[in-house]
């Protein structure tokens, strides 16, 4: 089986709907790691109760950071959203935003997480899935192929561009994250092969240009709350897509495209922490007391 490294190849291989997203990364990912498709779907259901537990370890074990600058919030968002019939996000989206903060303060705090892509970015894609199934009642065979599906995504990206906020920002970090979870959720929701292609580059071109700037050079401020947004984000993407809005511009140039921003943003604006947040009188207090 050849190898697909563009969205335009990965709808050719898929057809009509003749075959699903992940059973062509299925079998793929099956081929490529000469591995039986029973193996391949065993390590993602692990992958998928690893990000379980990161959401209940994420809830349970909150308490200020030592640098003083997170820790709690999760908690504050389900508070929020145990009753949620009279506010403006439903529950849906409360549980997204509190999982997806809950498991990045887990990151924080060193704990157990699946880098998808990115530690940086963990919390984005098992918000999203788990949100889903817990509101659906998606079965975990559901969320299994949700999960090979956000992988495909992530995986034909990678192939094009480098994820990492130190070489083209946090739009290929986070940003990549919410195309993963956005393809994920059009799965979940039965969409078809080409809203799910969709969804992913809506979610990654409008947040084109992000910059990594993390305070006091931590995975901290700003990545834990960016994963809510950015979680929030891919469910957006992922409606657009349903409701059969499509990116203008094609999946593959999109991708370019980001890419081509990440080669131009200054080395400043790459995790070096030299500007934007990291330079602020805050950031530079923070970084002062961490090293008292
Ligand atoms: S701001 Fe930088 S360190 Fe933080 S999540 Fe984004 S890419 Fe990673």
């Amino acid at each position: 089986m050849e190898n697909i490294v563009t969205f335009s190849q990965l709808l050719k291989v898929t057809g009509q709907n003749e075959k699903r997203i992940s059973e062509v990364f299925w079998e793929l990912e099956s081929h490529m790691l000469e591995k039986s498709p029973e193996e391949v779907r065993n390590l993602a259901r692990r992958n998928l109760e690893v990000m379980s537990s990161s959401i209940q370890d994420g809830l349970k074990n909150f308490g200020v950071s030592p640098s003083g600058m997170s820790g709690e919030d999760s908690q504050k968002i389900l508070k929020r959203y145990k009753n949620a019939d009279n506010l403006p996000f439903n529950r849906l989206i409360g549980r997204i935003l509190g999982y997806s903060i809950a498991i990045s303060e887990e990151n924080q705090r060193m704990g157990r997480i699946v880098a998808c892509p990115t530690a940086g970015s963990c919390g984005i894609v098992p918000s999203v899935i788990t949100g889903y199934a817990e509101e659906y009642g998606f079965s975990e065979e559901r969320q299994v192929n949700a999960l090979i599906t956000a992988g495909g995504i992530g995986k034909i990206i990678a192939q094009q561009m480098p994820l990492a906020g130190a070489v083209a920002g946090c739009q290929a970090e986070c940003g990549v994250a919410s195309a993963m979870a956005a393809g994920a959720a059009v799965d979940l929701m039965q969409g078809t092969n080409e809203q799910i292609v969709h969804a992913a580059v809506l979610a990654l071109k409008n947040i084109m240009g992000l910059v990594c700037d993390p305070v006091a050079g931590l995975v901290e401020v700003p990545c834990i709350k960016r994963n809510g947004f950015l979680a929030v984000h891919a469910v957006t993407s992922s409606e657009m897509a349903l409701a059969g809005i499509q990116s203008f511009i094609p999946p593959d140039e999109v991708i370019q495209a980001v890419k081509q921003v990440g080669v131009l943003m200054s080395p400043m604006l790459k995790e070096s922490s030299e500007a934007g947040l990291a330079v602020t009188d805050t950031a530079k207090q923070v970084l002062k007391n961490i090293r008292k």
